[in-house]
C-alpha cells in the first residue's frame, strides 16, 4: 500500500476517504494533513426505572406528572419525580391535562443530529392547571412571531412512538 493520493479539495479528501479510507489533504499554504476516516458508532442501553410510566403514557397518548402524596402538601410536578421536592415525600403518578398554556419558549436555530432538519424549531416551558411546575416539550405548527406567554397549547403524540421525550410535542390549541 502507497502513499495515500493527495486532494487540495476537501470535497475530494470525503470522496477518497469513502473510496480507500485515507487520504492527504494540501491546503492553499502547500501544509499537507494526513486523514483517515474512522467510522464510530455506540450503542445505549438505557433504563428509564422508575420514569418507566411516563414514556410508557407517551405511547397510550397520556401525560402523566407526579403529585406528592404527603396530605400536608399534595404538590404536583408537570415532570416523572419520584420524590418531592418541597417535602421530600415520595410521589404517586398523576394525570396531566393534554391542554396547557406556553410558560416560556427559546427558539433554537441549531441543534443536534437529531433535530437538525426541523431547524429552526421552539421549545416550549408548558404549564398546566394544576400542576405547579413546568413541562418541556417541542411547540410544533406555528412561528416564532406568533408566540405569546400564555398562549393556550394541546399535546400531540406520535402515532410510532419510540419510547423518547420525541414521542410528545405540543401545538396552539384549537378554539
Ligand atoms: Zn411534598
Amino acid at each position: 500500500m502507497g502513499r495515500p493520493r493527495t486532494f487540495a479539495k476537501f470535497k475530494e479528501v470525503q470522496e477518497e476517504l469513502a473510496r480507500s479510507g485515507s487520504a492527504i489533504f494540501r491546503d492553499k499554504d502547500g501544509f499537507e494533513a494526513l486523514v483517515v476516516r474512522s467510522p464510530y458508532s455506540i450503542e445505549y442501553i438505557h433504563s428509564y426505572a422508575e420514569d418507566s410510566p411516563f414514556f410508557l403514557g407517551l405511547a397510550e397518548k397520556k401525560l402523566l406528572g407526579s403529585r406528592c402524596t404527603n396530605p400536608a402538601c399534595r404538590f404536583v410536578y408537570a415532570t416523572p419525580r419520584s420524590h418531592c421536592m418541597a417535602c421530600g415525600t415520595p410521589t404517586e403518578w398523576h394525570p396531566l391535562p393534554l391542554k396547557g398554556k406556553l410558560h416560556s419558549w427559546t427558539t433554537c436555530r441549531f441543534g443536534s443530529e437529531a433535530f437538525l432538519k426541523e431547524t429552526p424549531y421552539n421549545l416550549a416551558l408548558v404549564e398546566f392547571e394544576g400542576a405547579g411546575s413546568v413541562l418541556l416539550a417541542r411547540l410544533k405548527d406555528c412561528v416564532e412571531k406568533d408566540l405569546y406567554v400564555g398562549m393556550p397549547v394541546e399535546a400531540r403524540f406520535s402515532d410510532a412512538p419510540k419510547y423518547s421525550i420525541t414521542d410528545l410535542w405540543f401545538v396552539p390549541a384549537r378554539a
